[in-house]
């Protein structure tokens, strides 16, 4: 090979504007040179304010820097105020989103205390009316937002996409010579409808850094086309996620591969991971994957990384994947209180390895790394601190001996 190009990593963030999502004094700044966000949504009924606020609560301390809640009846509005006391009252500061469809303009118009409370808004464009009321019903929910100094965004969905809309694309491509493909002007819809509405809200009155635009779709490759094209187009910040992504690993193997090209290419400035949860699932698994995405390219640290081998013939016991889940689980659940009490820490990694064949090696990469034993080795685990034997652990308690090494070394070396 003659190339002398050296390896390089993610391409240079797309420029984009800033846009300020702020509750109180807590504010979250999407877009420009602002890290790439993490956001999520509740599905609890939003009428119900205590249900709401305890998942809102539990998605912003597993790490959701941005939470919407659908904001979909009189008595969801009506609830929203209930909902931010509940959290100012559990200084809970996380921004909050309404989620409006169909009625959003009679909603914010009805209970001005919702639209106060909310911290932003997402209007879907596909779904404000029909019509000539359609361009007088997003008007009036942009001009609240533009009362209330509140950033909207404009997200546009495939699944409900504005049909007189499509119909002027669809026109416009017949009259084309070389008429595009459905697909393409399915994605020409998308962007369209997407920048459209962003101009029209900014001639309504909403300033361009209060705006932030979505396309989302359902397939990998629509949602790698739709937002490559959408990014040239426009210095909106953008929001990123595959829709109806799916469920178990299938929704997360979609989106990390959908979102990843799309980072890598430095576009995108927050995500969302929608996972279909599994029946009594834990909702914060979206927040989780979503910070794993951007943590594991290197785009972003959360929490001390878990390095661990797959296991294979040679693991011996469960004794290591006993480990490595209580570590990954233990560090995760320290990560809230040690964000204040331990800054830097969650550029920490730990490694845990099944055996001899690669223990050493990657235990001495990380800054602590265990090696247990493998089938014909010696019934010890050496523990390596910063590339340094440090320890042997056996017996029964290697776990708990393990994380208090850990714990240890994070108050030695992050404690202020
Ligand atoms: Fe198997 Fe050992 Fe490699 Fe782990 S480190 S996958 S136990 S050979």
């Amino acid at each position: 090979c003659t190339s002398e190009a050296i390896p390089s990593g993610p391409l240079a963030r797309r420029a984009s504007r800033k846009v300020a999502v702020s509750h109180g004094a807590r504010t979250v700044w999407v877009g420009g040179d602002a890290p790439v966000v993490v956001q999520s949504m509740t599905n609890t009924d939003t009428a119900d304010a205590i249900g709401t606020a305890i998942q809102i609560k539990d998605l912003a301390r597993a790490g959701s820097e941005i939470v919407r809640i659908t904001v979909d009846t009189p008595a969801a509005a009506a609830a929203v105020p209930a909902i931010r006391e509940q959290l100012d009252r559990m200084e809970v500061d996380v921004p909050l989103v309404g989620d409006f469809h169909y009625n959003g303009h009679l909603l914010l118009r009805d209970y001005p205390e919702c639209a106060q409370a909310l911290s932003k808004y997402r209007i879907n464009p596909g779904n404000v009316g029909q019509g000539a009321k359609r361009d007088t019903q997003f008007a009036q929910m942009i001009e609240i937002a533009a009362k209330y100094d509140k950033p909207v965004r404009i997200g546009v969905n495939w699944g409900s996409l504005d049909q007189s809309l499509l119909a002027r694309i669809m026109d416009e491509n017949a009259a084309r010579a070389n008429p595009w493909s459905a697909q393409a002007v399915m994605y020409e819809a998308l962007i369209t409808s997407a920048i459209e509405n962003a101009v029209r809200a900014e001639e309504v009155g909403l300033a361009r850094d209060k705006i932030i635009l979505s396309c989302k779709v359902s397939g990998v490759q629509d949602l790698i086309a739709v937002y490559r094209e959408l990014a040239r187009r426009c210095d909106y910040p953008l929001h990123l996620g595959l829709t109806e992504a799916g469920m178990g690993s299938k929704g997360i193997v979609a989106s990390t591969a959908a979102l990843s090209v799309l980072l890598q290419e430095g576009i995108g400035d927050t995500i969302r991971i929608s996972l279909t949860p599994e029946p009594g699932g834990d909702r914060t698994r979206e927040v989780v994957v979503g910070q794993e995405i951007l943590q594991t390219m290197g785009l972003r640290k959360f929490t001390p990384m878990v390095i661990a081998c797959p296991g294979c013939g040679r693991t011996t016991s469960t004794v290591f994947q006993e480990l490595a889940d209580n570590i990954q689980t233990f560090l995760r659940e320290q990560m809230p209180e040690w964000k204040k009490t331990y800054p830097g820490v969650e550029a920490m990694n730990v490694a845990v390895m099944g055996c001899i064949v690669n223990g050493p090696g990657e235990s001495k990469h990380a800054n602590i790394g265990i090696s247990l034993p493998g089938t014909g080795e010696s019934p010890a685990a050496p523990v390596f601190v910063d590339g340094q034997k440090f320890a042997t652990l056996r017996g029964e308690r290697i776990v708990d001996e393990f994380q208090t090494i850990v714990l240890d070394y994070v108050k030695k070396n992050y404690g202020r």
